[in-house]
């Protein structure tokens, strides 16, 4: 019998005991093609044999050293190696564990930093599960509900959900920058205002890229009123979308980038990135926690950085993004239920309906057990749970895409 807690949700019956590249296996050997790589964490893919190595030697070096007494050259190597991939001018980096964590902390360096209290956070973004990152978070009610009230002086403006809405992009960018400087004139005072936060691509609301104009409107409006303007690269940051950062697509730079996931290849370590003048205006001793830039997980990030530039997994991530897309734009020909596909990269959706702009979120879960009694594994998100997510890893292979495009299609048609 377990203990576990059944607040600990599980969406597969699956009990891995290892995994390799793109794959899970369970106790009794059976394997599973995963397309999830734990929430697009395991981008170089499971135990890839670099960060394995990396990570056993500087286990038998040095594990544990807190970096308000000390540091060590991984932290250290590690901040320059993450300098060389930072836009310019963001030239100071600090550690936490999870994303969440690093949430909390750029917005602690953005109140401190401006001495200004509101915030504004995007409708369906996600931001993670504590009180400040929650009460930035509209992607679901599940992370809010319960425990209020939750961080005050957050206004929540709208984010260009075109299909949402029934809109074209360019009227949709139009009527959310509206909305944007109605919310300033009516309950967001932008010379109060510290900071805004985006995922310029967002991640559990169901694949959502922003645009040029929208966040070019952003920067715009950041620049006028002096607020900081901070991009939520968790999820897709790292290469995930076919470039290093998501921003980049958006031809604009934020003020700060906060990162997790991909980047220590599942070891816990995420990181503010801004440049020294405010990072130099936060309170000295406010940033970290106990165990941040842990050395293992750095050792990680650092095995991590060599295998995504020696393995160009960021060109690879567009290149194979590109393939991907065409297969699931074969499938959506085929199958009526697939009403848009979503997102760039490796980091793409497709949204489940049972008939135009109805989300299907039970055929979703269908198509997912589907898949998983056949050998895959895939997460969905979405309010209703209706879009399908395909998440593999970078190092993934064109032939394990194939396959999975095949597992899919007889998912459509079987279930
Ligand atoms: N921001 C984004 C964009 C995310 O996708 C996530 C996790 N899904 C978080 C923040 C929270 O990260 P963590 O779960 O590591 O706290």
């Amino acid at each position: 019998m377990s203990h576990l807690s059944p607040l600990l949700v599980q969406s597969s019956g699956i009990c891995a005991e290892r995994g390799e590249g793109s794959w899970l296996y369970d106790e009794q050997g059976n394997r599973w093609l995963d397309f999830t790589s734990g929430i697009g964490v395991t981008s170089t893919g499971h135990c890839h044999p670099k960060v394995v190595a990396a990570t056993q030697a500087q286990v038998a070096k040095l594990v544990h050293a807190q970096y308000a007494t000390v540091t060590h050259p991984s932290m250290l190597t590690l901040t320059d190696r993450l300098y060389e991939h930072l836009p310019k001018g963001l030239d100071a980096i600090a550690f936490s564990n999870s994303g969440s964590e690093s949430v909390e902390a750029a917005i602690r360096l953005a109140r401190q930093a401006s001495g200004r209290t509101n915030l504004i956070a995007f409708r369906g973004g996600f931001h993670g599960r504590t009180l400040a990152a929650a009460s930035l978070t509209t992607s679901t009610s599940k992370v809010r509900t319960g425990w209020q009230p939750l961080m005050a002086g957050v206004s929540i403006a709208p984010f260009p959900h075109a299909y949402r809405y029934g809109q074209d992009m360019d009227q949709c960018v139009t009527d959310c920058l509206n909305e944007l400087d109605h919310i300033f004139i009516t309950e967001c005072n932008p010379a109060d205002t510290a900071a805004m936060i985006i995922e310029p691509v967002q991640g559990e609301y169901g694949y959502y890229p922003a645009s040029i104009a929208f966040m070019k409107g952003l920067r715009e409006r950041c620049d006028k009123y002096g607020i900081l303007l901070i991009a939520d690269e968790i999820q897709a940051g790292f290469g995930r979308t076919g470039k290093f950062w998501s921003h980049e697509h958006f031809a604009v730079q934020p003020d700060m980038i906060i990162t997790a996931k991909g980047l220590a290849s599942g070891y816990p370590l995420s990181a503010i990135a801004a440049s020294k003048e405010i990072m130099a205006q936060g309170y000295p001793g406010s940033q970290g926690g106990t165990y941040g830039a842990n050395a293992v997980a750095c050792a990680a990030a650092l095995a991590t950085l060599d295998v995504i530039e020696k393995e160009q997994l960021v060109s690879r991530a567009d290149a194979l993004g590109q393939q991907l897309l065409t297969h699931l734009q074969g499938l959506q020909k085929q199958h009526d239920c697939i009403d848009e596909i979503r997102g760039m990269g490796l980091m793409l959706g497709l949204e489940i309906v049972s008939a135009p702009h109805t989300p299907d979120g039970e055929r979703a879960g269908k198509l997912l057990k589907h898949c998983e009694s056949n050998g895959m594994l895939m997460l969905r998100c979405g309010t209703h749970g209706q879009v399908v997510r395909w998440l593999p890893p970078l190092t993934v292979s064109e032939a394990e895409i194939e396959q999975a495009v095949a597992l899919f299609d007889t998912a459509l048609k079987e279930t």
